[in-house]
């Protein structure tokens, strides 16, 4: 694997950009991704379906920026969408409908029509009382609806709670017992078309033991489905890959995505069906950088805190999830390590980066970098304490793309009535 990251001269790079010397150039707080790191981790997942009846998709909640939407669609992924906004954004970037599918647990009517007159792949239904919207919409619009259950299979995933999905105690999903029954009535029905079975037990997953569960758990059902006469025909697998987030970040050595995928899908060879997947992190999460400035340095009684520009409404992962981002200086120097707390402007004590983390000393105007910053990133930014999004920037070698100009107050202010 390419290093995309990586210091040169005590200087990071990202691909060849040095990065100091674009961050001293450019206002910050800025994201920056970089599009090798993408395209690499698109092609593992392709060579990972090589030989099978395989359509990756890129779920477009850990990145929604149409630049890289493109740059996935153009890899030959298709789509996964939670909202009818993402639906837009997916059809807007060009990818085909017939790659388009569309899961969550609370589709709105008016989402489920743009669904079903967009013609995606499928819908993936969650609930009783959903199925019965989507059959509904489905007869009034005459137009034949794929559509797949999303079985929460109660398998445990070794992640962050908020982040486990595929448990009873979860929102997720539908028992298969429950969906049992719909599924007949869907084979039967005249403008739907029941193509199957979607499973997601969650994400940062960094183990293959619980994706090999839910794949015995998945073949097991499709036989039971196709002896009962059922036509089963895709299996959607879902995302939940996880990436590297400790200090070894910059250093580029692990990479979980190819071997999990492999030997997930290694699992369903002589099935006869078509699989999907469903990635986010894995795809975008590290390629991506969150770059910021320290504005100031404070010692209180108790804690030494590096005080920087951005803050939790551009990362919310930390604050969120107390979620560990590698942290490292842009420019290394021989500088003793401390321990301290970075910080951001919000005025909350949850807006943080790091806690007492050992950190080269850094001084007022140093920049910092925080990796794993690709996904879930931006995507979940607010303008809290009326703070404006911030730029991404998107770098091939040396050649640097606005992808995001950022906003400016004034915008912001123009969506209000005063
Ligand atoms: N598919 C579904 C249904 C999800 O809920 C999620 C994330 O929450 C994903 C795919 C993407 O997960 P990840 O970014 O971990 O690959």
């Amino acid at each position: 694997m390419e290093k995309n990251f990586y210091f040169s001269e005590n200087i990071l790079h990202a691909e060849n950009l040095n990065l100091q010397e674009f961050a001293a150039n450019h206002p910050t707080p800025f994201y920056l991704y970089s599009q090798s790191r993408i395209e690499q981790n698109c092609q593992a997942v392709i060579n990972a379906g090589k030989g099978l009846d395989f359509l990756p998709c890129f779920a477009l909640k850990a990145n929604y920026n149409p630049a890289l939407l493109k740059l996935i669609k153009n890899m030959g992924f298709g789509a996964d969408v939670v909202s009818g906004g993402e639906l837009v954004f997916a059809l807007k970037a060009g990818f085909a409908p017939s790659k388009i599918v569309f899961a969550g647990v609370g589709k709105t009517a008016e989402e489920i029509r743009l669904a079903i007159e967009s013609r995606i792949h499928s819908i993936n239904v969650e609930s009783i009382e959903e199925f019965k919207v989507v059959q509904k919409i489905a007869e009034e619009l005459e137009i034949l609806t794929g559509i797949a259950f999303r079985i929460n299979p109660d398998i445990e995933a070794p992640t962050h709670d908020y982040i486990a999905t595929g448990k009873h105690i979860n929102k997720f999903g539908i028992t298969f017992e429950d969906a049992l029954p719909l599924y007949r009535a869907a084979a039967k029905h005249p403008w739907l078309k029941p193509v199957g079975l979607h499973i997601h037990i969650g994400s940062q997953i960094l183990e293959a033991e619980p994706f090999l569960k839910a794949a015995d758990y998945l073949i097991e059902k499709v036989d039971f489905l196709r002896d009962q006469g059922l036509p089963v025909t895709v299996l959607d697998l879902g995302g939940g890959i996880g990436i590297d987030y400790t200090e070894d970040f910059f250093e580029t050595t692990r990479w979980p995505l190819p071997q999990i995928l492999s030997a997930f899908v290694a699992r369903f060879k002589g099935l006869e069906i078509k699989l999907l997947a469903e990635l986010g992190r894995a795809i975008v999460g590290d390629a991506g950088l969150l770059i910021t400035k320290v504005l100031y340095k404070k010692q209180t009684p108790l804690k030494k805190f590096v005080i920087v520009d951005a803050g939790m409404n551009n990362l919310l992962r930390p604050s969120l999830y107390r979620a560990y981002h590698p942290i490292v200086p842009l420019l290394r120097r021989n500088a003793p390590a401390e321990i301290v707390d970075v910080v951001g402007p919000v005025c909350e004590s949850g807006d943080f980066f790091a806690q007492d983390r050992k950190l080269q000393a850094v001084e007022q105007g140093d920049f910092l970098a925080i990796g794993g910053a690709g996904a879930y990133g931006q995507a979940l930014a607010s303008n809290y304490n009326l703070r404006p999004l911030i730029p991404e920037y998107l770098v091939k070698d040396t050649k640097v793309k606005t992808i995001f100009k950022g906003e400016r107050i004034e915008q912001i202010a123009q969506k209000f009535e005063w």
